[in-house]
């Protein structure tokens, strides 16, 4: 999903990471990066130059919160003007409504309106949809195929032309629904017509909400099809369709941005179930690499409600093998190392693989060995020769080799760490991390 926009921020903040000192060049240089990075997806110049002017003015002008370092805050404020970007964070409503859909034909509208319909009777509301696409010939037959195969009524008229009368007579013959939702017809071009007709749809049916949906691999064209029609009916909210398939994206969020609002939920596929709530701090959070940090911690605090569980551990420069025994023990609740990792905010920061191939036997034997070793062993693991590989290994009832397996394991890990520390400029410390970009 978007896979260049996110490889392009990727680069753009692991760049940043890397820099010793983040002085005026630096920021520059974090800004024309970005730049290049979204104008390459499609972004809108204008909002480009927005987003560009902001995060450069607030980096050099703001003075860090305390307790967080330049580096922090620069990523704090990338982070945040991002998310701004997305625009505003739109509330689905679980009560009656009506919903109009605009689009041009190709956007993905009718595949739409059906994953809604399913959404809305997944939450428990009688749903019913009208389809008033006079346009397409296939239209009536395609909407009520999918509504068919959810049992949600779908009122077409496939002989007639009058869009508007096939509403009214829907709405009476759906009078019991509690979610209307009203597929228009979209064409290849906006016309005075069509949208003359969408007009006059949105007035005779009172619409609740007028949802754009906008087809993810549209380029700059994106921009202008959302200010015609919310012109035209006031879109409070876009649906961005086929994000399953492309790199870029960008004219879809310029559309976002024209229309003032938000966006409501995002295509991913092309089955009834491939619709999803859009998130921006979790969407942005993803692009740029910094993990699910939400996620991460619920699951931290969980392992930590059982024992003294340190999640800061891992993360803490000076890390022994007393720290690595605690955290074999707290990733047994934790889940996989490498699903911990992949939500970690690492702002693309290389994990060698072969710290994930330690399987949960592994663990169990490294503990074994571990406790074979005396506590000065357990806190400077460098003073580890051979003779006292030796003297671990038989304690353990195992070969030399798994202990220096042991050992390597124990350097990679503390490697990967240290990445972890100089991300962070200073101690790691997550719940510090989290509350920074929570807000
Ligand atoms: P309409 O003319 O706007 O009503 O467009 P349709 O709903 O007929 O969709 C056009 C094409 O896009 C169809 O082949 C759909 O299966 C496909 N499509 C719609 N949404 C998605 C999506 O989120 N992902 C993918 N991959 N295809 C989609």
């Amino acid at each position: 999903m978007l896979d260049r926009l996110g490889t392009g921020l990727k680069d753009a903040m692991k760049k940043l990471a890397g820099k010793t000192v983040i002085d005026r060049a630096a920021v520059e240089e974090l800004v024309k990066d970005l730049q290049r990075v979204l104008l390459q997806s499609d972004v809108n110049v204008k909002l480009v130059m927005g987003l560009s002017k902001s995060i450069k003015e607030r980096a050099l002008d703001e003075e860090p919160p305390k307790g967080m370092n330049v580096r922090e805050h620069v990523l704090r404020i990338v982070y945040q003007e991002l998310v701004k970007l997305m625009g505003k964070e739109c509330e689905v409503t679980l009560g009656p409504q009506t919903i109009l859909m605009a689009g041009l034909q190709g956007s993905g509208k009718t595949t739409t309106t059906g994953k809604l319909a399913r959404f809305f009777q997944k939450k428990g509301l009688r749903v019913g949809v009208i389809c008033a696409d006079v346009f397409r010939p296939g239209a009536y037959d395609q909407l009520k195929t999918l509504c068919n195969k959810v049992n949600v009524p779908c009122y077409g008229e496939p002989a007639e032309t009058d869009a508007v009368k096939i509403v009214k007579a829907g709405i009476k013959e759906l009078k019991n629904t509690e979610v209307l939702l009203i597929d228009t017809q979209g064409r290849h071009a906006l016309e005075d017509s069509l949208i003359d007709e969408i007009i006059e749809l949105n007035n005779i049916t009172k619409a609740t909400h007028r949802w754009l949906v906008i087809d993810a691999a549209l380029g700059q064209q994106a921009r202008e099809q959302a200010a015609r029609f919310h012109e035209a009916i006031s879109i409070d909210g876009v649906i961005i369709t086929k994000m399953d398939g492309t790199a870029k994206g960008g004219g879809a969020l310029s559309a976002v941005a024209e229309t003032g609002s938000g966006i409501v939920f995002i295509g991913s596929g092309e089955t009834i179930e491939d619709l999803e709530r859009f998130d921006p701090d979790r969407f942005i959070s993803r692009l740029l690499g910094m993990g699910d940090l939400r996620a991460l911690m619920e699951r931290a605090e969980e392992a930590m409600g059982e024992d003294d569980f340190d999640v800061n551990a891992m993360m803490k420069g000076k890390f022994t093998l007393r720290d690595m025994y605690k955290q074999l023990e707290s990733l047994k609740k934790m889940g996989p190392l490498k699903q911990v990792m992949s939500m970690l905010p690492l702002g693309g920061l290389e994990i060698p693989q072969d710290a994930f191939d330690v399987t949960g036997k592994k663990m169990e034997r490294y503990k074994v060995i571990m406790d074979s070793m005396t506590n000065a062993e357990l806190d400077n693991p460098s003073m580890i020769s051979g003779s006292r590989v030796q003297r671990i290994s038989t304690g353990a009832g195992a070969t030399p080799e798994e202990v220096r397996e042991l050992l390597k394991y124990y350097k990679t890990m503390q490697r990967t760490l240290k990445g972890f520390k100089g991300m962070g400029g200073g101690k790691f410390n997550m719940q510090r991390m989290m509350k920074k970009f929570g807000g």
